[in-house]
């Protein structure tokens, strides 16, 4: 079967960072199909039912999480509380003819087990790589230490999607030390929809500068 599987991720540089509604951006801009492998937290409602109902997808437009826990912690944590253990073997992404968003879970060196964190998945799975970023104070250290993290380990890392209220300097000072480029600077949105999104991305002009990973 011939398959394209072109996948692309979502991490952040923190927990909490905007990660679902980018990750909902893209889905929504590239009509994509939505992963989020590793879920810890349920009492409020999941990721994927966040982006299942902002943007109304259909059975065939996400896939169900591989590991889901209660916990609202650490997804190492999470899952010992639940005496499992999170088996990177089954974190395999599936092979699709659709462009895949995967959303990770945390921040990039948030653990999935005692031997191995998120960013080491990363280097197993290999894909091309976005980060989410907060605009204001305490992006820079966090958001250069983890480009520094992802350059380490030779990750494909094609920008950062900056959250939040317009910062004068931020931007321009993360992509001169980070060595990337802003892909997008979005807004704090007054209204969150599916239309709102599809507006958005239009604005973005993202698809041209992705052309080549989707
Ligand atoms: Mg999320």
């Amino acid at each position: 079967m011939k398959s394209t599987s072109k996948s692309l991720v979502i991490c952040g540089t923190d927990t909490d960072i905007g990660k679902t509604i980018v990750s909902s951006f893209f889905v929504q801009g590239l009509h994509a199909t939505y992963w989020k492998p590793v879920q810890s937290g349920t009492d409020d409602g999941t990721d994927t039912q966040t982006v299942c109902k902002l943007l109304g997808l259909e059975k065939n437009r996400y896939l169900p999480e591989v590991y889901k826990f209660k916990a609202p912690v650490s997804p190492h944590w999470a899952a010992e509380k639940e005496s499992q253990e999170i088996d990177p073997d089954k974190l395999i992404i599936p092979k699709r003819d659709e462009l895949l968003i995967i959303e990770t879970a945390g921040g990039l060196m948030v653990p999935l087990n005692r031997n191995l964190l998120q960013i080491d998945q990363l280097k197993v799975w290999d894909l091309p790589i976005i980060l989410v970023a907060k605009t204001g104070l305490g992006t820079l250290n966090h958001t250069l230490l983890s480009l520094e993290a992802l350059k380490k380990r030779n990750l494909n890392v094609l920008g950062i999607i900056l959250n939040g209220l317009p910062h004068e300097d931020n931007p321009k000072t993360l992509e001169d030390f980070g060595n990337t480029q802003i892909l997008a600077k979005l807004p704090i949105f007054s209204e969150l929809n599916a239309n709102v999104l599809t507006q958005e991305w239009k604005k973005q002009n993202l698809r041209k500068k992705l052309k080549e990973y989707i």
